[in-house]
């Protein structure tokens, strides 16, 4: 890698339908919302842009993807609606924004954009975010935008599961998801970006990690970019994504020493179902995941996209 060579990782979840039952045309569709994420960020990075316009390019075009669970396609809570986590950070500056529990924006990362950009406040929840969205002329959608027969599906069963007191027999899919990208441009800035309906049948009011500034989410350009997916209440304890930075930056371990310790060691002995993105200030990209898959993407300046959901 020199200096002027970009990278951008994106993932749509650890939370993957399993390989057995996974049907072809679903696999094809993540495939192609996944290379056209890619292609949205990896044309901005070419043409010498910034890694923050790539990774909200890119996680804008998961969230119109009805394959994932973020804005269109997001998850049900426990009430039958659908409240929305995301946030985005630039690296360069340690500038942040983030939105939790909006039930009305149609595409989050671009409110969390705006947020950061208006340079007071960081996070905004409920009707506060979403009236901050109106306000700014963002897309506004109704409820019935987001749910799809899929994840309406994934409720009842999440829901049948629980009265049998037998959620640990829930597969991946049916509990999670999230989209996330993080980025690396030819001036050497990171920038990492990540969306979520959270998990399928969550109480009302929860948050996750994916807006919480270093746990699901974090950029810094001396160590890197992180945006996780899993179960979030286990990345909010372990501080996960600021965690890698900061075993980057204290410890002098490299990007992917880090990320595999966390993901593959430490999280599963929590029985924490994760994975992630991160790519480092020279460019280096990890993608490490513990569960059965991970709906997942990478392209360099010297590498060209490839997208993949399996351990293939
Ligand atoms: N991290 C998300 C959350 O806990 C879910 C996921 O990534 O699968 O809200």
């Amino acid at each position: 890698m020199t200096d002027a060579d970009f990278s951008l990782a994106i993932h749509g979840g650890c939370g993957v339908l399993p390989r057995a039952t996974i049907p072809a045309a679903f696999a094809a569709d993540v495939r192609a919302a996944l290379a056209a994420s890619l292609d949205a960020g990896a044309t901005i990075l070419r043409a010498g842009g910034s890694a923050l316009d790539a990774v909200e390019a890119a996680v804008v075009v998961m969230e119109d993807a009805a394959v994932f669970n973020a804005g269109h396609g997001a998850a049900f809570n426990a009430a039958g609606g659908h409240e929305l986590d995301a946030a985005i950070m630039d690296g360069r500056t340690l500038e942040a924004g983030a939105i939790a529990g909006a039930r009305a924006m149609r595409n989050p990362i671009r409110v969390c954009r705006a947020i950061m950009a208006s340079g007071d406040f960081l996070l905004l929840q409920g009707d506060g975010a979403d009236d901050f969205a109106r306000q700014k002329g963002f897309a506004i959608v109704p409820q019935d935008y987001y749910g799809t027969e899929q994840r309406r599906q994934m409720l009842a069963e999440m829901k049948a599961l629980a009265a049998q007191g037998a959620t640990a027999r829930a597969n991946e899919a049916q509990k999670h998801g999230t989209v996330g990208a993080v980025a690396r441009d030819r001036h050497g800035n990171l920038a990492a970006a990540t969306s979520t309906g959270g998990y399928t049948n969550k109480p009302v009011g929860r948050i996750g990690d994916s807006p919480i500034i270093g746990a699901g989410t974090y950029a810094n350009n001396a160590t890197c970019a992180i945006s996780a997916t899993g179960k979030g209440e286990f990345f909010i304890r372990k501080v996960l994504a600021h965690e890698i930075s900061a075993r980057i930056a204290y410890l002098g371990q490299d990007l992917d020493k880090a990320a595999r310790d966390l993901v593959l060691v430490e999280l599963p002995e929590w029985k924490s179902g994760a994975g992630l993105v991160g790519v480092d200030r020279s460019g280096n990209v990890t993608m490490p995941y513990n569960t059965e898959g991970m709906y997942r993407g990478v392209v360099t300046s010297r590498r060209p996209a490839q997208v993949a959901i399996f351990e293939d």
